[in-house]
């Protein structure tokens, strides 16, 4: 059985699905199939509600203050589990801080509205803006969908009217000038811009 959580430098991370709606250029998925203590990230089936509850009951959380849902996949593709896996989370470790790190194609994917019930279970949002417009979107990130850019930024909306805590994402991947312009857009949204180094 493959890994449904894994740390990673002193994170605790689930990796409840490998489905994904984009092909990112700089997906780690591309060139590895672990990280941090994981043995093995590819599910070789969708992880079953129950199996991510064992696993949770497997896990010894002592000392961490946050579980981020993130894996090698979009967690938002995996919507009733995640909802189910951040509610017994809730019930069963409270005073950890949950967050997802999604590319804000969630509401597209599962063709529906998900932020309000997200944020019931959910304490923090990163999505990933990738670029700053909806041209080189396309390029990064190669989405299932070509009004993909427009519903993120629509989604990042909507969170930020939800969630107390929201941020953006950029892999420097792009280059300065379209940070820059990133940053701008962030900016504009009022929400912070966080640059993660391509390595
Ligand atoms: S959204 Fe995340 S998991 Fe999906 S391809 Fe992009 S980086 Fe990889």
């Amino acid at each position: 059985m493959s890994d449904i959580i894994y740390t990673y430098k002193n994170n605790v991370y689930f990796n409840i699905t490998n489905r994904c709606t984009c092909r990112c250029i700089f997906c780690i998925r591309n060139e590895k199939d672990t990280l941090g203590d994981a043995e093995e990230l590819w599910h070789n089936h969708e992880p079953s509600l129950q199996e991510i509850k064992h696993a949770i009951d497997q896990f010894d959380f002592t000392g961490y203050q946050e579980a981020i849902f993130c894996g090698y996949g979009e967690p938002t593709c995996a919507y009733v589990n995640l909802i189910e896996t951040a509610k017994y989370m809730k019930q069963k470790y409270p005073h950890i801080h949950l967050r997802i790190n999604t590319n804000g194609l969630g509401e597209l994917y599962n063709k529906r509205p998900i932020i309000d019930e997200m944020a019931e279970y959910i304490d923090a949002v990163s999505i990933s803006l990738n670029a700053p417009n909806a041209e080189r979107y396309q390029e990064v990130t190669q989405p299932s969908f070509e009004n993909a850019f427009h519903e993120m930024l629509n989604f990042a909306k909507k969170a930020k009217e939800t969630f107390s805590s929201v941020q953006f994402s950029v892999v420097s991947i792009i280059n300065e000038q379209e940070i820059t312009e990133s940053q701008q857009l962030a900016d504009k949204m009022g929400i912070p811009l966080k640059v993660r180094i391509y390595s």
